[in-house]
């Protein structure tokens, strides 16, 4: 079958020939329909220098799948051939306190998992092939009745990780409060659907480009805003003097960073999911009394069921556009140029 390889640091993928994966005991083939270009797949390709993360190249690009189960290993009960599943991306070793509740992100035993700290299209093979190894039947969660496969790929990142961070904050986010969504690609245009869907704030877009901020209204944005030095302060403007209960920054470089904690409110959370490589100085008087400054990676397994739900239900559904896995650098090249709306899903 062919694969979108990535075959070392700072190089790009490459469409190569590979061996069609067997199952193990324990382990499921799945037949990809849908896999997500995600931008961290751009910093792989182009920022992570050897020793970043505790694994390396080859490996099969990809960490957004979904499709049907095509082959199960032995003992593997409770899926059917052909059934329709989304896969929870993150592998852990399965057995310590953290995967046990299905937080395989924070897994306490690297030494244990498949990968330290990865996953498929991660150090492992991902799903820009016709087939991904999963090495453990329960990471393949089926899908709710009426999601398709294109749908379910992104919801497994571009959804999990946004839907993870913004109920972490669901406390601080009642009526009458604010939410701030930086950066509308990806994953931010799926964040805006989920705090419409899972909470009574208003919430406000921010972007540099104007096609973002149109799919940010099209999410339910209450307002969008120009990235920009006065992006705060309008933001302080929309709400009374007050700022935002919650600021999610899906950038996060310098900009977005300081545009975030000069625009939280007292008490509220700051949190960071783009991996953009800012720093943000923090001392008694650098952000307003109490901000919670934090980092949110990926989500469980619990969480990705929830979203999925959500997804099948119609309250959140990705803006794609497809591409053939022969045109998946395309798709990155676009997401690069910022040319891409919403999420590109490769079909193989
Ligand atoms: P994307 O390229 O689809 O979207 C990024 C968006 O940010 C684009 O709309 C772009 O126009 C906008 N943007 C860029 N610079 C900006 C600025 N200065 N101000 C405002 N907007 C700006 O990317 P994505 O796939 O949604 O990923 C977003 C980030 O999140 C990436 O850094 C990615 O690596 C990271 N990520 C983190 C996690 C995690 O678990 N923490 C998971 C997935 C992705
Ligand atoms: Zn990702
Ligand atoms: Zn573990």
């Amino acid at each position: 079958m062919r694969a979108l390889r990535l075959t070392a640091w700072k190089t790009e993928p490459e469409l190569v020939e590979v061996d069609e994966p067997t199952p193990g005991p324990g382990q499921v083939v799945v037949k990809i329909g849908g896999a997500g270009a995600c931008h961290s797949d751009l910093h792989l390709m182009h920022d992570f220098e050897p020793g970043a993360v505790p694994w390396n190249p080859p490996f099969t690009l990809g960490h957004e799948n979904a499709g049907w189960v095509h082959a199960l290993g032995a003992g593997v009960t409770g899926l059917e051939i052909g059934q329709p599943v989304a896969v929870y991306g993150p592998w852990g070793c399965g057995t310590c306190a953290r995967c046990r509740v299905g937080v395989d992100t924070y897994c306490e035993n690297p030494a244990g998992a498949p990968v330290p700290g990865g996953g498929g299209g991660l150090g492992l093979d991902g799903g820009m092939a016709e087939y991904e190894l999963v090495p453990a039947a329960r990471h393949v969660v089926p899908l709710p009745e009426g999601l398709d496969p294109v749908l379910a790929a992104p919801l497994t990142d571009a959804g999990l990780t946004p839907y993870h961070a913004i109920r972490r904050s669901w406390s601080k986010l009642p009526p009458g409060s604010t939410a701030v969504v930086i950066g509308v690609g990806g994953l931010g245009h799926v964040g805006v659907q989920i705090l419409k869907a899972t909470t009574a704030a208003r919430v406000i877009a921010v972007d540099n480009r104007d096609d973002a901020l149109r799919l940010a209204e099209e999410c339910g944005a209450d307002l969008t805003l120009r990235s920009g030095e006065r992006t705060a302060e309008e933001i302080r403007a929309a709400t009374g003097g007050r700022g935002a209960d919650v600021v999610l920054d899906f950038v996060g470089v310098d900009a977005t960073l300081r545009t975030g904690a000069a625009a939280a409110r007292t008490v509220g959370d700051l949190t960071i999911v783009g991996i953009g490589g800012g720093t943000l100085p923090v001392s008694f008087f650098s952000v307003p009394y109490e901000v919670s400054i934090q980092t949110t990676y990926w989500g469980s397994r619990p969480e990705l069921i929830e979203v999925l739900d959500l997804g099948a239900r119609g309250l959140v559904r990705p803006k794609t556009t497809t591409f053939r896995l022969d045109d998946a650098m395309t798709a990155y090249r676009m997401m690069q140029e910022g040319t891409l709306e919403g999420r590109a899903v490769i079909v193989p």
